[in-house]
């Protein structure tokens, strides 16, 4: 693997104060910067050394592909050592923009609705992958911008969400995807509940979060997707027989950390027809979700990935939602944006699974 652009910018000037590091991070972020020789703010020997010896962007672009009217965007990154991911941008209804980031090259997780877990894992990606992909779409959508910290964002198009859902499992690479959460946090305006980090539900991970004083306080959602062991273990593989005890224990007390109006703890739903969409299949989610405070579901249609299943009708994804509603949950049921270019959730497989 190659080395990290702190380890090469040490290698390189192995006697510059601490400070130093942090005015080139805070650089790779600033909206005017489109390479090294473009910050000024270090001195201009070091631009040149660093304009020949460390990339700016860990990625080329391979492809990228837009919704018809511009509201979602994919592309695909090829990395130094030829491996592909693809990342996403969203815009909102209010017209700010969300980025969804890749954590892996591929997925081991093999849930069964995924296009991702189809290719199985090929490595995780490093903390400047992961960041660089946010650092994309800055670069490459003039005039939208990543906000600076205490930045004036008055009138600006501004990415204002990040979401750890594109591919592979965040909790499998957890070390990479934490430096790269403390990056993004300390040199972007982007606070930490407007970061989501979604997790099939790696337990021994997801403990380690508890107690980890380098954890930042950044939103978890986990991708349930069946209140019933059985169901789960069907769609999601990586499924242990105790897992939804086990999870419902971590969840209290992650919740008793975390939990509080801005951060709460989201349950994926993606709705699958005929497997795990029925009334029976809400009451039990109810029942498991209900007495868990600050906990949220988002129920997701299924986007055509795999072929293996269908998409639930209308009909039964609302009849689900008033089950979920009917007993005090608090239920969104997400826009699928992005499903003509394949930019949906559990579509993405970096061009190879089509
Ligand atoms: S849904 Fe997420 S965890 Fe499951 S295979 Fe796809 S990328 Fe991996």
């Amino acid at each position: 693997m190659n080395k990290t652009r702190h380890e090469q910018f040490s290698e390189l000037f192995p006697n510059e104060p601490k400070y130093r590091w942090k005015q080139v991070e805070l650089a790779l972020f600033q909206e005017k910067n489109h390479g090294w020789n473009d910050a000024t703010s270090l001195p201009a020997a070091m631009r040149a050394s660093l304009a020949e010896k460390i990339s700016w962007l860990s990625f080329e672009k391979v492809t990228e592909v837009a919704e018809r009217d511009g509201s979602v965007r994919k592309v695909l990154l090829e990395a130094e050592d030829g491996s592909r991911i693809e990342s996403v941008l969203m815009q909102n209804k209010s017209g700010k923009y969300s980025v969804c980031v890749s954590t892996q090259v591929g997925c081991a997780m093999g849930c069964a609705f995924c296009s991702t877990g189809k290719l199985g894992l090929k490595r995780s990606l490093t903390a400047d992958e992961i960041v660089d992909q946010l650092r994309y779409w800055q670069l490459s959508q003039n005039p939208i911008t990543i906000p600076a910290p205490n930045g004036d964002t008055e009138g600006k198009e501004i990415i204002t969400n990040i979401v750890l859902m594109g591919m592979g499992e965040p909790m499998n690479n957890y070390e990479n995807v934490r430096e790269a959460l403390n990056t993004i946090l300390a040199n972007t305006g982007i606070g930490p509940t407007h970061i989501t980090v979604s997790s099939a539900g790696v337990l021994p991970r997801l403990k380690k979060i508890l107690e980890d004083k380098e954890w930042p306080p950044v939103c978890i959602a986990i991708s349930l997707h069946s209140a019933d062991p059985i169901i789960r273990k069907k769609i999601m593989p990586s499924s242990s027989p105790n897992f939804l005890p086990e999870l419902y224990e971590w969840a209290e007390e992650y919740l008793s950390k975390f939990g509080n109006r801005s951060h709460y703890l989201t349950f994926e739903y993606i709705m699958l027809d005929g497997v795990n969409d029925s009334v029976e299949d809400a009451k039990k989610l109810a029942a498991y979700a209900k007495p868990l405070s600050h906990a949220k579901i988002n129920l997701i249609p299924y986007n055509d990935a795999a072929g293996e299943f269908q998409t639930s009708s209308q009909e039964k994804i609302f009849a689900f939602m008033e089950v979920l509603q009917d007993a005090g949950l608090d239920v969104t049921r997400r826009q699928s944006l992005g499903g003509s270019i394949k930019a949906a959730c559990g579509q993405l497989a970096a061009g190879v699974v089509r």
